[in-house]
């Protein structure tokens, strides 16, 4: 079965431990490296640029190329195991490398300019989640307390990324830009690591009614592992958990728009035997012990990769 991952911040911590981690060692620590992916039976992998919010404001885009480089240097230079996906997804069965694709988690390292936008399109990001918790030059985060939405710059920079063919991931806005986004008709959308509000109501959460929105516009709902997104005030959160999740989103009408979205490397609390890249393969046992070969198969692939071959091929 082919999986598609929406989310790792796997760049991010290889950027914030220097030289600690080889992304091709097999004893590699970190969540996701390519013993792991191999292991998880990964196909696909979006790797996202996060800067924490500690970073100075005038430091954020060299933060930002720093991961690029690592990703660069240590992941995609270091062998012909990976293939950088800008285009359409890998459809030759035979072509045996595993995928990567460029986000950004937060557009703080364009600085409110369009030309730093499309110089990470060169780069090859093909997606970018407009804030993290906080606000930016684009939209506030769902941490800012006053819960304003999308900025002019914001908006000229979604019509930019449409004309480029590149993805708004709305995880971590506030609901008001999430509303503003939504209301901009031709922007292609999605929740890369976002759960439903209504099975566990952290703020982090989408509603229902974002979630249907999110179904109209074509878009794709990432589930994720992080177990306060998961189960609240539970201390062993389990995979059955996060069953949850999936048939509410479905009950919705969102099972040609349901993926994943991991967050490895981003988190520092697990869903028991969901630990790290290797280990999505219990997550396969357990979805295919409840549900139709023919359903898990298009959360683990066919939904996104029909999303994004639309998308992607777009220019
Ligand atoms: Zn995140």
């Amino acid at each position: 079965m082919r999986w598609f991952d929406g989310h790792c911040d796997v760049l991010y911590r290889m950027w914030k431990e220097p030289n600690k981690h080889q992304f091709y060692h097999e004893e590699c620590e970190l969540d996701v490296s390519y013993h792991k992916l191999m292991a998880g039976k990964v196909d696909i992998q979006v790797f996202a640029v996060f800067i924490p919010p500690k970073v100075a404001v005038r430091n954020r885009r060299e933060v930002a190329l720093k991961q690029i480089d690592l990703f660069y240097q240590n992941i995609l230079a270091k062998s012909n195991k990976m293939k950088l996906i800008k285009g359409s997804f890998i459809t030759d069965r035979n072509d045996k490398r595993i995928g990567a694709m460029l986000a950004l988690e937060g557009a703080d390292a364009l600085e409110g300019d369009l030309l730093n936008l499309r110089i990470f399109y060169y780069l090859g990001v093909r997606q970018i989640g407009l804030t993290w918790n906080y606000a930016n030059e684009v939209a506030d985060g769902i941490e800012e307390m006053r819960g304003a939405g999308l900025t002019e710059f914001g908006k000229r920079l979604l019509r930019e990324m449409n004309k480029l063919g590149m993805v708004a991931d709305i995880s971590h806005l506030s609901v008001q830009s999430f509303w503003d986004v939504l209301a901009m008709p031709q922007v292609e959308i999605v929740a890369s690591h976002s759960n439903s509000f209504t099975v566990c109501p952290h703020k982090r959460n989408l509603t229902d009614e974002q979630i249907k929105a999110i179904i109209s516009r074509k878009g794709l709902i990432g589930l994720t592992f992080y177990p306060p997104f998961v189960a609240m005030k539970k201390q062993h959160v389990m995979i059955s958990d996060l069953l949850r999740h999936i048939d509410h989103v479905c009950a919705l009408g969102g099972g040609d728009h349901l993926v994943f979205g991991s967050d490895f490397d981003g988190i520092d609390q697990k869903i028991n035997l969901l630990e790290n890249a290797s280990q999505l393969l219990h997550l396969k046992e357990v979805l295919c012990k409840y549900y139709e070969k023919s359903l898990v198969e298009k959360w683990a692939y066919t939904n996104a990769n029909q999303f994004y071959s639309r998308v992607l091929a777009k220019l």
